[in-house]
């Protein structure tokens, strides 16, 4: 088996895998370990897969540097999406206060789901910069039940460089666009949710790591499906969960470990986002960076306008030419976006920043 032609993907979610996981993947599409069966066919209470599901949860909290003692790690279904809803659910309740930070338009739907169980404080907002910066200012309400982030903003290109001091306020974060792209203390997050398909693998699978004592806080009694109590205390197993993404999250940990761990990961993730910065920065007259704020600016996405906007459909066209797909921004705000998630080759971003200087120069 091999591709005919691997494009450089800058889509922002399914986004690119690593090749080496697309192929220990395929073969496990075939048969997983001696099994004499496929991943897609094995049950989920029994071997190899109960191996592969434990495995999956020590690489994560090992990758992530936290104590595995007070951590628990779910696998869960319903997307980030519905994590906006399970929070509140398990947390928030009449005449109680839970804080957001608005910085686009996850942060809006997280919210939008929270205000049916109480009070949604705002803590900052950046939405009279049309969030194309981070606030710097937040102000966490006294009691608030959990300070709750979007570390970083897909859609707009912002990333906190600097994750918010909450106090004795549990920290909430929204991580789908970046889990394990920098080294950050990640033991300071009482609960960190993720949809896979951006930076973890496949679709189908939403990966959360809440620290023991939060979990604890949980409210009882929920749905079975919405309670993170019952889930943690079924090992995300209280229905048949997304088998294959979970196998597929487990060889994209391996692949980290094997690249060096998140340090390294990050330096990479770096150097790709700057090589990609410098050359608009080259090109003012011809190239708009959506987010001014340095600080602010995303590496995992970056947004950026084509002055005149009439040349859009022409560099993309252009890039589409040299193998490159999925520059085009978000549907809600336009303009266009570079995904560069952990996955996404440094030659890549070396060849988007020749193509800006070839097109500005043109
Ligand atoms: C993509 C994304 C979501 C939504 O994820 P789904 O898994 O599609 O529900 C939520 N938050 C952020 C930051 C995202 O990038």
């Amino acid at each position: 088996m091999s591709i005919r032609k691997r494009l450089f993907n800058f889509n922002a979610g399914p986004a690119t895998l690593p090749l080496p996981v697309l192929e220990e993947a395929s073969r496990g599409v075939l048969e997983i370990g001696n099994s004499g069966m496929s991943i897609l066919e094995v049950s989920h209470r029994a071997e190899p897969y109960e191996s592969i599901h434990a495995e999956t949860k020590v690489k994560l909290l090992r990758i992530l540097g936290v104590d595995p003692t007070k951590f628990t790690v779910l696998f869960l279904g319903g997307g980030a999406s519905l994590q906006f809803l399970t929070l509140p659910t398990n947390y928030l309740s009449k005449g109680e206060t839970a804080d957001y930070v608005h910085t686009g338009e996850w942060s809006a739907k997280a919210m939008k789901e929270a205000k049916p169980f109480g009070t949604v404080h705002l803590a900052a907002s950046s939405e009279a910069d049309k969030f194309a910066s981070i606030p710097k200012d937040i102000k966490v309400s006294a009691n608030s039940r959990y300070l709750h982030l979007t570390t970083n903003n897909t859609i707009e290109g912002t990333q906190f460089s600097t994750i918010p001091n909450a106090g004795p306020v549990p920290l909430v974060a929204d991580f789908s666009s970046e889990f394990l792209s920098r080294s950050l203390d990640y033991s300071k997050f009482s609960l960190m949710y993720s949809g896979a398909q951006k930076n973890l693998g496949p679709a189908g699978v939403t990966v959360v790591v809440i620290r023991n004592d939060f979990l604890a806080q949980a409210k009882e009694d929920l749905p079975a499906m919405l309670s993170y109590k019952q889930q943690a205390k079924a090992d995300s197993l209280y229905n048949t969960p997304p088998v294959f993404s979970i196998y597929v999250v487990g060889l994209v940990l391996k692949w980290i470990e094997s690249e060096g761990g998140i340090a390294k990961v990050a330096a990479r993730n770096r150097r790709k986002a700057e090589v990609i910065y410098s050359a608009l920065e080259e090109f003012p007259d011809i190239y708009d960076i959506v987010v001014k704020n340095k600080e602010d600016r995303s590496d995992m996405n970056l947004t950026f306008r084509v002055k005149p906007e009439a040349r859009e459909k022409d560099f993309l066209n252009g890039a589409t030419a040299k193998g490159m797909e999925g520059l085009k921004g978000h549907r809600s705000v336009g303009g266009l976006r570079a995904s560069i998630y952990n996955a996404f080759p440094e030659e890549g971003a070396v060849a988007l920043a020749q193509y800006l200087r070839e097109f500005a120069r043109k």
